[in-house]
C-alpha cells in the first residue's frame, strides 16, 4: 500500500528558526504542502522509471540529514524515527564519520579480495568488541549476504544441512534467506523456496499460537514444539538454528526471558550450530553493543549489518574459528565484501559508538520512550501492546484491547499524520501491518525524545478522529 497524500499541512504554529549546529534540537519545520513541488516531481520520475516494488513509505524525498534531523528536497525539516531503517545508529552525517569516509575516498575504493589495512583493522575491531568466544570476522556487504554466508558456513562445517528457523522471521530476500524466513512476505509469488528448512513457532506472547497465559509459558511451549517439529519433519540432518534476537519485520516481537538460553542449550545438546541474526539489533540498538549480551548464550555465528556501516553498506559474520577455519581459501568471498571504504566507515561508526557512549544513551533514552508509550497506552484503547528495548520499539495498534483486532488503517493514518507534523516514521510492519516501529538514531537527546513523542501523540490522537 502506498501512503500518498497531497493534503496541506495543518495550521500548526511554525517553530523559531533552527540554529544549524550539531546536537542542537528543535521542533521540525514544514514550509510547503506535503509532498512539496520538488518532491512531487521526483516521485513522478520514480514512478516513470522505477518499479514501485521497493517502498510503501510516506512520500518523503530525502535531500540531506544531520544527526536526527532530515531535510527533504523542498527544505522541509523532519525529525527521524527511522534511522533509514535502523541503519544510521551514529546519526546522519556524523562529522567524524564523514571525515573518515572522505579521507578514504582520496585513497582507495576497491581492490577485490586483496588485503587492505582497513579490512584487517575492522576484522580485529569486531573480534575485540564481540564476546570472547567469537574469534573470526568475515566481511560482506548486505545483511542478506551475511545470512547466506552464515548458513553456507554451517553447512560446510557440519555434516547436516537442515536449518530450523521461526515463524515470522526475516533474514533477507535472496532465495536462501527467504527460505529461512518464516512469513509469506518475501516468498509470495516467487515460486518454490529451497528445501532443507524447517519452521517452528516464535514466542509472540501478545498473539501466542498456544494461547498461553504467561510469557514464560509461551516461551516454554515454543521450545517444546521445537522437538515436535524435529520429530515430524527432520530427516536427521539438522545443522543449525537461525533466529533474530527480536523479530523486527514481524512486528518487533521480543522473546520471553529465558527463551534464548533454553534454545542455545537445546542447540548444544543436539550438536547443531546456533546462528543469531543481529543484522538489525547490533551496535547499540538494544541498549547493549550486541543484543546477545542481554542473554547468557554463546551463538556460534552472529550476523551483522545495518548499524555496522551506519550508512555505507557493510555487513559481517562473526564466528568461531572452529567453523570458519574449515573453509579453504577461495571457497567464500565477494567483490565488495570488506572493501576499504565500507571498512573505514564501519571503523568510524564503532569508534563513535564507543567514544560517545551511544550504547548507554540508547538504554537511557529507551526508558524514556517506554514511559511515554505507556502513558499513551493507559489513555487509549488502540495501543494494544508495547514491545522493545533500547532504541527499537514496536507499538501494536488494535481496535480495542479486549478483542486485539488489528487496525491497519488506523496505524497507517498515524504514520501519515506524523509525516505532516514533521516526524519521519517507517511504514507499518507486522503480519497485519498494524505495528509501528520506533527506531531513532542512537544520538537522540532527551529533548528530542519528548519532542518526537509529543508529535507522535498528536498524530495518534488525530488518527482517532479522521
Ligand atoms: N536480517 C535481519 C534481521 C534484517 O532485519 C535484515 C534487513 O532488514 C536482513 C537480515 C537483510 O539485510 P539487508 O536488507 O541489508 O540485505
Amino acid at each position: 500500500v502506498t501512503i500518498q497524500s497531497t493534503r496541506p499541512t495543518r495550521g500548526r504554529p511554525l517553530p523559531a528558526p533552527r540554529i544549524p549546529e550539531w546536537e542542537v534540537s528543535t521542533m521540525p519545520k514544514i514550509i510547503t504542502e506535503l509532498p512539496g513541488p520538488n518532491a512531487r516531481a521526483y516521485l513522478e520520475k520514480s514512478k516513470k522509471y522505477e518499479p514501485q516494488s521497493m517502498s510503501d513509505q510516506v512520500p518523503l524525498v530525502w535531500d540531506r540529514a544531520e544527526g536526527c534531523v532530515i531535510w527533504d528536497v523542498d527544505g522541509n525539516e523532519f525529525l527521524d524515527w527511522s534511522s533509514g531503517v535502523l541503519v544510521t545508529n551514529v546519526g546522519h552525517c556524523h562529522p567524524y564519520y564523514v571525515e573518515q569516509v572522505k579521507d578514504q575516498c582520496d585513497k582507495l575504493f576497491n581492490c577485490y579480495d586483496f588485503l587492505t589495512q582497513p579490512r584487517a583493522d575492522l576484522a580485529e575491531k569486531l573480534v575485540q568488541v564481540a564476546p570472547d568466544h567469537l574469534d573470526r570476522a568475515f566481511l560482506v556487504t548486505t545483511g542478506t549476504d551475511a545470512t547466506e554466508a552464515a548458513m553456507r558456513m554451517c553447512r560446510r562445517a557440519h555434516e547436516g544441512f537442515e536449518i530450523i528457523s521461526f515463524h515470522g522471521a526475516f533474514h533477507g530476500r535472496t532465495y536462501g534467506a527467504a527460505s529461512a524466513a518464516g512469513s509469506r512476505g518475501t516468498k509470495n509469488g516467487f515460486g518454490p523456496m529451497m528445501t532443507g528448512f524447517l519452521h517452528t513457532p516464535f514466542p509472540y506472547f501478545y498473539r501466542c499460537p498456544f494461547g498461553s497465559e504467561t510469557e514464560e509459558e509461551c516461551g516454554n511451549k515454543c521450545i517444546e514444539f521445537l522437538d515436535w517439529t524435529v520429530e515430524r519433519e527432520s530427516c536427521g540432518a539438522l545443522c543449525a538454528v537461525i533466529t533474530e534476537p527480536y523479530q523486527g519485520g514481524a512486528g518487533s516481537i521480543m522473546a520471553p526471558k529465558g527463551f534464548f538460553e533454553t534454545l542455545d542449550k537445546w542447540c548444544k545438546e543436539k550438536g547443531i550450530y546456533f546462528i543469531f541474526d543481529e543484522v538489525q539489533s547490533s551496535f547499540g540498538r538494544t541498549g547493549k553493543m550486541f543484543a546477545m549480551e542481554h542473554y547468557d548464550i554463546k551463538p556460534d555465528l552472529v550476523t551483522l549489518g545495518k548499524g555496522l556501516g551506519s550508512g555505507v553498506p557493510c555487513s559481517a559474520v562473526l564466528g568461531t574459528s572452529a567453523i570458519m577455519d574449515v573453509l579453504p581459501p577461495g571457497s567464500m568471498g565477494s567483490t565488495n565484501g570488506g572493501n576499504p571504504l565500507s571498512s573505514r566507515a564501519a571503523l568510524a561508526a564503532i569508534d563513535i559508538i564507543q567514544k560517545e557512549g551511544l550504547v548507554e544513551n540508547a538504554a537511557r533514552m529507551g526508558e524514556l520512550f517506554k514511559q511515554r508509550f505507556e502513558a499513551i497506552q493507559q489513555k487509549h484503547e488502540q495501543l494494544g501492546d508495547i514491545r522493545g528495548m533500547g532504541l527499537v520499539w514496536g507499538l501494536e495498534m488494535v481496535k480495542d484491547k479486549a478483542s486485539k483486532e488489528p487496525d491497519a488503517d488506523f496505524t497507517r493514518r498515524i504514520v501519515l499524520n506524523a509525516f505532516h507534523r514533521g516526524l519521519c516514521m517507517i511504514a507499518p510492519i507486522g503480519l497485519y501491518k498494524n505495528v509501528l516501529r520506533v527506531a531513532p538514531p542512537l544520538i537522540i537527546t532527551e529533548q528530542q525524545v519528548h519532542e518526537t513523542c509529543d508529535i507522535f501523540e498528536a498524530a495518534f490522537e488525530e488518527a482517532l478522529i479522521s
